[in-house]
């Protein structure tokens, strides 16, 4: 997939780009320049994760990262050729989501990956979809943003004490990443962990993010409950990091239209558990 030669206004600055975006052109919060190393496989991954000495390090190198062949194809196919029609004059990212909010933040959100139309067209995680407008109005309701919207990169949206991650960092077909994928990029999970020894709060939306970080808690050698706790909306569970520190982790169903529209999740469940969190 070669991408879109012609340039397209970036929705909120106005700013002309390729799909998908090349890194370091300009596009608003691309954490990525040219010289940014890619992992073309998942033993990359693992390496560069482990390498990454800080976590803006770490975004830069997911955003450019294409070890999953199956969804590299994806993001970019949609980024091309794909788009929804209400975005068919848009430039589309067509990039993996790197982390978004407060890089100090004791609270991290794990969701599951991004979506096609979402984060994989405007580059910011939950942004551009319903399910964002979800979050991101719970989010300011409780305190943690200075905006009830997330438009795209370059709104002025910001986090204060939270930070977002997905479990997957591409669009997968169907919202469906395979066992083999979800492998692959867990290294940038892990790497995430041990990047903050200040987190002492895991909100996971779904239950694929649940097993996320469990699994990267494992391999960082944290103390995990066994049996393995089991994901539930408002479950909660405790870690310990190896120096003995504990870190909360706390289910949430995800804020995709099929819970939210069903009303399975409502903004007042959503609430509560966020400011929960705090504690
Ligand atoms: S899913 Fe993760 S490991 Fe696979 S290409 Fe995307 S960022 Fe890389």
């Amino acid at each position: 997939m070669t991408g879109v030669d012609r340039l397209e206004p970036h929705p909120v600055t106005g700013q002309l780009f390729r799909s998908p975006v090349p890194p370091g052109s300009g596009w608003p919060e691309d954490p990525a320049t040219v010289m940014t190393p890619v992992a073309a496989d998942a033993a990359a991954v693992a390496v560069l994760a482990q390498d990454a000495d800080d976590l803006d390090a770490l975004n830069a190198r997911i955003s450019v990262c294409r070890a999953c062949p199956r969804l590299v194809e994806w993001r970019e196919s949609v980024a091309v050729s794909g788009r929804r029609a209400s975005f068919a004059g848009q430039p589309y990212w067509g990039r993996p989501g790197p982390w978004f909010g407060d890089p100090d933040a004791p609270i991290l959100i794990v969701g599951l990956a991004p979506a096609a139309n979402g984060t994989n067209r405007t580059g910011r995680m939950f942004t551009g979809d319903a399910s964002g407008d979800f979050l991101y109005a719970a989010l300011h309701r409780t305190g943690f943003a200075n905006q009830p919207t997330s438009l795209g990169a370059g709104d002025g949206l910001a986090l204060t004490g939270i930070r977002i991650v997905a479990t997957v960092r591409c669009a997968p077909p169907q919202n469906k990443p395979t066992a083999d994928e979800k492998a692959t990029c867990l290294p940038w999970l892990r790497r995430d962990l041990e990047l903050t020894p200040g987190l002492h709060t895991i909100m996971t939306l779904g239950g694929i993010g649940w097993a996320g970080v469990l699994a990267a808690a494992r391999q960082l050698g944290w103390t995990v409950p066994r049996p393995r706790p089991t994901f539930g909306h408002a479950v909660e569970t405790v870690l310990h990091r190896p120096d003995g520190s504990p870190v909360r982790v706390v289910g949430c169903y995800h804020v995709s239209p099929h819970n939210t529209y069903t009303g399975r999740l409502t903004p007042a469940m959503l609430d509560e558990v966020l400011m929960s969190l705090r504690r």
